[in-house]
């Protein structure tokens, strides 16, 4: 199947199926892609032994060149100083402007080899091959980005992939909390856009997270075009696509002040979302939008009360270091009702510090 992601000159389509690293050399031939330049793939430890060979054997069998950099798994993979190191090889290994930098894993990989393809050259080739489900969201879009010390995905660019290469069946090998992790980006997509989607989710939690392949490629279909949708109708975030942070203001908070290694992203947003439906019912929406989110996000086994130690304080000036905050009022995205959201400017610290009292009662 093939989505497009509708962004003028720069539109590219997303492929999602099964055995599609396989067949990697046909896609670059489909796209013109030069075999005269060496192509980059960039993967992680966890990735490269389950994944990477059959991407270089289809792309060499086609005629490329291929050469790998593998980066630790893990998020510290995103800085600064593995960014020289992929670029290092990138230059020993000859690459020039036709070459393509493939990224082969998870958000952190796409992320990190989008911004060396972004810079290279100053820009070459880039190719998506996202191997979580998480990455479904953070492959499209062409946000791309290393770490900072003092803050995340601060050094980065707006980067579009030539096209995103989604190989389903490479999802049998995540780890059970990768999957969970993932699935909540998958049901905040409907909950900001697609009532049908967010009860189809709802309804195939279980084949879903037993990586049901016919329910997985559904699922990340929808998933990805909801997300492709918003970044055509805002590419650079002016408006419509912080939607798309749904569950991040809290969330981000939340794997801040468990120091990035208690929570993973997935889990942090799945409370961040039911504190923000927990808002909206404060705020005069029905009941029944909280409990639905919150009956949805169970159904995957995802967490949706705040855990008791995280600290209050701690919380609310991770969320202030953030950069949605102006004169105690806090952006938050707010369930208007199952399936849309709106944009408020003016959620106070007291609102939030009420909606975390309450989750921390919640089980
Ligand atoms: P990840 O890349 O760290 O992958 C999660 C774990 O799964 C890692 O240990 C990885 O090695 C392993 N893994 C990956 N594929 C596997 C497979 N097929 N089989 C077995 N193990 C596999 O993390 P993620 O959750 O994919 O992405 C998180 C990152 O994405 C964060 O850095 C976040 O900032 C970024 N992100 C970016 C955007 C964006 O728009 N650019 C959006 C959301 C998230
Ligand atoms: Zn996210």
């Amino acid at each position: 199947r093939t989505l497009e992601v509708d962004l003028g000159d720069r539109s590219y389509p997303i492929y999602i199926g099964g055995d599609l690293l396989e067949q990697a050399g046909a896609y670059f031939e489909r796209h013109g892609l030069t075999k005269k330049s060496p192509v980059l793939i960039v993967t992680d430890t966890n990735v490269a032994p389950l994944h990477l060979q059959k991407v270089e054997v289809s792309l060499e069998s086609s005629g490329y060149r291929t050469v790998h950099h593998i980066v630790e798994a893990g998020e510290p993979s995103k800085s600064l100083a593995v960014f020289e190191e992929v670029m290092t090889t990138a230059i020993e290994s000859g690459l020039d402007r036709k070459s393509s930098v493939v990224a082969l894993g998870g958000g952190v990989v796409g992320d990190l080899a989008g911004f060396v393809a972004a810079s290279y050259m100053r820009g070459v080739n880039f190719i998506q091959m996202p191997t979580t489900i998480l990455a479904h969201d953070s492959s499209v879009g062409g946000k791309v980005a290393v770490n900072h010390r003092l803050a995340k995905n601060m050094i980065g660019a707006f980067y579009q992939p030539e096209m995103v290469l989604y190989d389903v069946s490479s999802l049998q090998t995540l780890p059970d909390r990768e999957v969970r992790a993932g699935l909540s980006e998958m049901v905040k997509h409907g909950l900001i856009w697609d009532q049908q989607f967010a009860d189809w989710c709802g309804d195939h939690a279980g084949k879903l997270l037993s990586l049901n392949p016919e329910a997985l490629e559904y699922g990340l279909i929808q998933g990805c075009g909801v997300k492709a949708k918003v970044v055509a109708a805002d590419e650079r975030e002016q408006g419509l696509r912080a939607i798309l942070n749904l569950g991040h203001t809290l969330g981000h908070a939340i794997e801040a002040t468990g120091g990035y290694g208690e929570y993973l992203h997935g889990e942090a947003i799945s409370i961040g979302m039911a504190a923000a439906a927990l808002i909206a019912v404060h705020r005069g929406r029905e009941a029944a939008i909280y409990e639905r989110t919150v009956e949805l996000l169970q159904g995957f086994g995802l967490p949706t009360a705040m855990p008791v130690h995280l600290d209050e304080d701690q919380l609310i000036s991770a969320m202030m270091h953030d950069k949605k905050f102006t004169e105690n009022k806090i952006v938050f995205v707010l369930p208007v009702q199952i399936g849309k959201v709106e944009i408020v400017s003016d959620v106070t610290l007291d609102e939030v510090r009420r909606v975390i009292g309450e989750l921390k009662g919640e089980r």
